[in-house]
């Protein structure tokens, strides 16, 4: 800081204006506490991110929420912001489409190579069960669960022995559908604790149209209504946009946060309310964290900072890549198909997963209704896809949805609309979370950590988002 810096004197300063850092400004509006919340990009929102395409809004990031995610959903109703059911008819067939490019129909709770898949997921669910009541304090896991934080999601054999090709096919899909990351890419462990903190990996993966599942409602207005809500609540006075953060200061008395800009706040306490990984990518070359402390709390202080930066250091995001495709009309119910498809993708059929992605029914007359598809990329096939041309990309989509769902695909398309972006959540390495994972919440100094990652439920989405930014401003009140 110079010498002739202004400084803004606050209590709280609060870091990131995706749903985290806003829930916890609502609370600390709530509670009468003086804060100001910094946001480096010109929206709110993050991951959490609606657009304008040529067919109407979509959302490029967060779109959908289940009943199960009680926090969001609570959020939603008290903040007045409407929902709409997912078209997940459970009479219609799903579709999987396998490494060799075969696809096959099966209805609702029907697997390729039922009897493996569910033996398998069952196993995966046990293992969860067993990993959640240590959520909050990974580096306590008794050892032989500590033992799978050594071995990567690829490396994991269940005890019915190696996983056919259409179960592994399958769980490897359903997991680029979940975290948009590789098999080799995170620690099994770190899985566990994922699917743990939502009930189980089976409710990651729910797809029965039944309300709870984790896709079964998407918000009116895409999830830009529920950003714009928390943001009218909060009140503009109080948020900055367009600022990034370039340095967090932990001091014994007081914590100050400096903007690319130059401007200074000067705080009691910091809410960091992004990704972990996010101090690495952010502004770069990233957010420069510095602490001193009380000479009684410096050893302390000191191991703890190193946990964090190791918990930062081990946590990378995979990548996403979001399209929509417009159709003249929902062709895939004539067929009695939902539109929902999981695939072994790979370059020459890089699409994880489709969702129908229509306009809520009930919304507008029938010809003004919007019938689409969301295709999802995740992982290699999305990182390929990404250096080609956007005509590349619709053309390989295209194609992947002519497998799918025959040339009708091709015929009925109106209009196609992608967007990239990074992993729905950060994932740890081998070897992080049994030794730092409690980094991920434990406040080093006068710092705070929010972000959906931290959170206990449900955490990497929305839901998580918004309860770790309440924990974190009660942390701070
Ligand atoms: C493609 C995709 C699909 C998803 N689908 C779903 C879904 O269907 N349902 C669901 O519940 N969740 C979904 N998620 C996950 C969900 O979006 C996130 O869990 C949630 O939005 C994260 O909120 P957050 O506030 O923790 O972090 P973020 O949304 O990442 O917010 C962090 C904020 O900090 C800001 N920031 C970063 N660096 C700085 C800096 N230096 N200075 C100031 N500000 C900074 C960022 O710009 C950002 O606005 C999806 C995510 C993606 C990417």
């Amino acid at each position: 800081m110079t010498d002739s810096a202004v400084v803004n004197e606050t209590d709280v300063v609060i870091v990131g204006g995706g749903l985290s850092g806003l829930s916890a400004a609502l609370m600390l509006k709530e509670t009468g506490t003086k804060f100001v919340l910094l946001e480096g990009k010109d929206r709110l929102g993050g991951r959490a991110h609606s657009m304008r395409s040529p067919f109407g809004i979509v959302d490029a990031g967060a779109e959908y929420i289940g009943t199960l995610q009680r926090t969001v959903w609570h959020y939603a109703q008290r903040l007045g912001v409407e929902l709409f059911r997912t078209e997940i008819p459970s009479a219609m067939g799903w579709q999987f489409q396998g490494a060799d490019g075969k696809v096959r129909t099966f209805l609702p709770g029907d697997f390729p190579d039922a009897q493996q898949t569910m033996l398998a997921l069952g196993e995966v669910d046990e293992l969860a069960l067993l990993v959640r009541p240590y959520a909050d304090r990974p580096e306590d896991l008794p050892d032989f669960l500590k033992q799978l934080d050594q071995i990567t999601i690829a490396d994991w054999t269940p005890r019915s022995g190696p996983l056919s090709a259409a179960t592994r096919d399958a769980f490897y899909a359903s997991l680029r559908a979940v975290l948009s990351i590789e098999p080799s890419e995170a620690s099994f462990l770190f899985l566990l604790h994922y699917a743990a903190t939502a009930g189980g990996y089976s409710s990651l993966i729910d797809a029965s149209g039944s309300g709870v599942g984790p896709e079964d409602y998407r918000f009116v207005g895409g999830t830009a209504s529920l950003v714009d809500a928390f943001a009218a609540a909060v009140g503009a006075e109080s948020i900055k946009l367009g600022d990034a953060v370039v340095r967090i200061e932990s001091m014994p008395t007081f914590a100050q946060v400096t903007t690319a800009a130059g401007v200074v706040y000067r705080a009691k306490k910091v809410i960091a309310a992004l990704g972990p990984w996010a101090f690495r990518e952010s502004h770069k070359p990233g957010i420069e964290l510095c602490f001193e402390f009380d000479a009684a709390d410096a050893e302390a202080g000191r191991r703890a900072c190193t946990q964090r930066q190791a918990l930062c250091d081990g946590m990378h995001h995979g990548m996403s890549l979001k399209s929509f495709v417009r159709f003249r009309r929902p062709f895939w119910r004539d067929r009695n198909l939902q539109g929902r498809s999981l695939c072994a993708s790979s370059a020459s059929q890089p699409i994880a997963w489709t969702i129908d992605n229509s306009s809520d029914p009930s919304a507008a007359p029938a010809e003004e209704q919007v019938h689409s598809l969301l295709a999802f990329m995740a992982g290699d096939a999305a990182h390929v896809l990404l250096d080609a041309s956007v005509a590349d990309r619709k053309a390989a989509v295209l194609a992947q949805l002519v497998a799918l769902f025959g040339e009708v695909a091709r015929d009925e398309c109106l209009d196609y609309f992608d967007q990239p972006m990074p992993g729905p959540a950060g994932v740890l390495a081998k070897g992080v979370l049994s030794t730092v994972g409690s980094a991920l919440r434990r406040p080093v100094g006068r710092v705070h950590w929010a972000s959906s990652e931290s959170a206990l439920d449900w955490a990497g989405y929305m839901d998580g988002a918004i309860q770790a930014g309440l924990r974190a401003a009660t942390e701070v009140l």
